[in-house]
């Protein structure tokens, strides 16, 4: 038998057999690494409440022919201001089925395990908007993993592409407003100039500094539009998670329900 120790990002949890858990942890430099927590799923077992997704800890694993069971854990940070907000806990499960999808080998997860932790660290601030955090990750993604939007003046040269643009699902790339590039875009976008700066700004940045803007509310609109879209298509699959949220309620802080009793 041999052992594992190993930080990482738990991805999923599902119940196997009844009282255990299988969990995909995703890592920095092994990719996504599976194991079974015996007595995981049982409330009052030392394992249950580590185990679940998003929990970032320090693990032990022991290997037993293919196999790695859960030996020790230790808890680095559990975002509880994500699991105590129904929106960004949305938003963070969007954002862990991605990440599951996309981190394929061990390459891909050492690009997107970091942004995936500035993503969470983001989320549990109390001032940054959780669309914006997820628009970007979104845009993000797909440069990381080499579909790389062109957000460079338009193949005609006309360098006003980068003020008032079309952005072309089609071509993956800017295009301006001239009507002889548009019949050329295919399937497109009208963006902003705000919203052009805030993609640019989410690709060109450091990890570290990714998240750290913001836009006013049509800006994200048009981002999230854009981001999900793109992603979507490159992806070739469609998520919809994020969709439960445009159901909510949201009422005026004046009108909010009250809960007392008349
Ligand atoms: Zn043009």
């Amino acid at each position: 038998m041999s052992f594992l120790s190993v930080r990482g990002l738990i991805i999923r949890s599902v119940l196997y057999k009844e009282s255990d858990r299988i969990i995909s942890i995703l890592t920095m430099d092994r990719g996504i690494v599976s194991a079974r927590a015996p007595g995981a799923g049982k409330s009052a077992n030392r394992f249950s409440y580590s185990t679940q997704p998003m929990m970032l800890c320090d693990f032990v694993l022991a290997k037993t022919r293919d196999y790695y069971y859960l030996r020790e854990v230790e808890m680095i940070e559990a975002f509880q201001a994500v699991q105590e907000d129904i929106e960004k806990l949305t938003a963070s499960a969007h954002l862990l089925e991605i990440a599951s999808d996309v981190c394929v080998d061990t390459e891909s997860s050492r690009t997107v395990y970091p942004l995936l932790l500035h993503a969470l660290y983001a989320l549990c601030r109390k001032d940054k908007n959780y669309r914006l955090i997820v628009s970007v990750f979104e845009w993000k993604i797909p440069d990381l993993l080499g579909f790389s939007a062109d957000m460079g003046v338009c193949s005609c040269g006309e360098p006003n592409a980068l003020q008032y643009g079309a952005f072309s699902y089609s071509h993956c790339r800017l295009f301006c407003r001239k009507s002889t590039c548009l019949e050329k875009a295919g399937s497109y976008q009208l963006l902003s100039p705000g919203c052009i700066e805030a993609l640019v700004y989410a690709c060109t940045s450091p990890l570290e500094k990714i998240f750290a803007f913001s836009v006013t509310p049509k800006i994200l609109d048009e981002m999230t539009r854009v981001s999900r879209k793109y992603l979507c298509e490159r992806l070739e699959k469609s998520y919809s998670r994020m969709d439960l949220l445009l159901d909510m309620p949201t009422w005026p802080a004046s009108e909010a329900p009250q809960n007392s009793i008349e």
